[in-house]
């Protein structure tokens, strides 16, 4: 078996590893960057293996990170299967054709200034016909599902506790007479968190290609989370500010949304109008409503009281660009929650424009932001931040969640793998982390007892 790190390597975006078993080569997720505009730029386009020469993809979960450049592998000739979960496959078509208008307006503020300076203009990466085009290659499978893709090369999706149809790839194989196991966790869950079920353990892996992004962290008790967004809304409700919530569309929002409901309904806040507005967002609430199977028991209890998870009295999801705007109008307390998750893009990037000088409002940062995103310097209080290229004064006030990430920490992934049996894993390999967490962890995974770690750089390859 042979190993090729393409993305997220030493870094948290553009997942993307080639495992070759017996001259087969199986393209664990195709992950769009992220970050500075030109690497991300270069990087998306340019694959370092030929589409064409991939047999098979499987993948994690829908997050763009994870599954945003499967229309640019489509696009240059990869003609097979896509395998994933049921969740997972509704959440990647409208995703695909989101991220492919984000891609095209992208394009065209690049190509405005490159037309005033005579240069010659760019394609987007690619277009909402290429997205519909690669969405017709999801293979939806069931979890807990052993499915074969090759004589002796089967492979198991099983929840991993993330985002809606998030999964853990198992992948059993027999290579020259031995059998083997491999996993990849795509993202890692976390235990307890509302509306999604706890990852699920795999044992015997012989070897491991896990995520990192918070191997260098704990997080704060999930049980906290309510009482924390609670004291975020009582200020805002004070102050009749306005409370900004970028979130990812998918998993954050529904996520938030659920905890307000119960806040909501438990009398524990002011009665402010609470806004969804995002279309993405809004659509992949749809998936969360469909997708009952990946309820844990405490969302379906919302059903049996007679209540819904993700809708309540005052709570309303945006549809029209004119409603949008119509939030600047109307004056605090009000929350909204809007996309895109690292403030690079979307409806976000206009209410943090108009709110963001104004020190009655805060900011709630609730998920992961990578570095060189807008999200990560108002997460770093910068005095000041460029939003649509003008320098704006951050006056707002910032404050973070951080436990209401869908990512396991240092210490919940440790015990995750504890329960999977760490001292079976011949070769483990950290990816989808920043320097320090990849270096933190790795060193916790040789204590639990993993015999080989290693941190793959982009493009190294591994032969075992
Ligand atoms: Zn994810």
């Amino acid at each position: 078996m042979k190993i090729t790190f393409h993305g997220a390597a030493r870094e948290v975006t553009g997942s993307a590893h080639i495992v070759t078993i017996n001259g087969k080569n199986i393209l664990l997720d195709c992950g769009l960057f992220q970050g500075k505009r030109k690497e991300a730029f270069e990087k998306n386009r340019n694959f370092l293996v030929d589409p064409s020469k991939i047999d098979v993809m499987l993948l994690s979960h829908a997050h763009m990170d994870h599954s945003g450049n499967i229309p640019t592998l489509v696009k240059n000739g990869y003609k097979g299967k896509i395998f994933c979960t049921d969740a997972t496959a509704d959440l990647c078509e409208i995703m695909f054709q989101d991220c492919a208008r984000i891609q095209i307006h992208d394009i065209e503020f690049v190509n405005r200034k490159r037309a005033k300076q005579g240069k010659k203009l760019f394609e987007p990466l690619y277009t909402v016909e290429d997205a519909n085009i690669a969405a017709k290659h999801l293979a939806p499978i069931p979890y807990s599902a052993p499915f074969k893709i090759f004589d002796n090369i089967e492979v198991c999706f099983h929840d991993a506790g993330h985002i809606m149809g998030s999964a853990f790839t198992e992948i059993n194989f027999k290579e020259n007479g031995s059998a083997k196991k491999l996993m990849f966790t795509g993202d890692i869950g976390r235990r307890d968190i509302p509306i999604l079920k706890d990852p699920v353990v795999i044992k015997d892996i012989d070897y491991l290609i896990t995520e990192s992004t918070y191997g260098d962290r704990r997080h704060p008790p999930a049980a906290n989370v309510k009482a924390a967004l609670k004291e975020v809304v009582d200020k805002i409700c004070a102050t009749k500010g306005k409370l900004i919530i970028p979130a990812f569309s998918v998993g954050r929002t529904q996520y938030v949304v659920y905890l307000l409901n119960k806040l909501y309904a438990e009398g524990q806040i002011c009665p402010l109008p609470i806004f969804v507005d995002s279309p993405l967002s809004s659509a992949a609430t749809d998936v969360y409503r469909k997708h009952r199977e990946c309820w844990d028991s405490a969302a379906v209890e919302f059903l049996i009281d007679g209540r819904k998870p993700f809708d309540f009295e005052n709570l309303r999801y945006t549809e029209s660009v004119e409603e949008s705007k119509s939030l600047n109008e109307m004056s605090g307390p009000m929350i909204i929650i809007s996309a895109s998750g690292m403030c690079e893009a979307g409806r976000i990037l206009h209410h943090l424009k108009n709110n963001i000088t104004d020190p009655r409002n805060i900011i709630l940062i609730v998920g992961y932001m990578a570095e060189n995103t807008l999200g990560r310097r108002i997460a770093e209080h910068r005095k000041e931040v460029k939003i649509f290229g003008t320098p704006l004064p951050l006056r707002a006030q910032v404050e973070e969640i951080s436990a209401l990430s869908a990512h396991a920490d240092e210490f919940e992934m440790l015990d995750y793998f504890d329960k999977c049996g760490a001292s079976h894993i011949e070769h483990a390999f950290c990816v989808h982390g920043e320097q320090n967490a990849l270096d933190f962890f790795s060193e916790r995974l040789r204590e639990a007892g993993m015999k080989n770690v290693h941190i793959p750089s982009p493009g190294e390859v591994f032969e075992m």
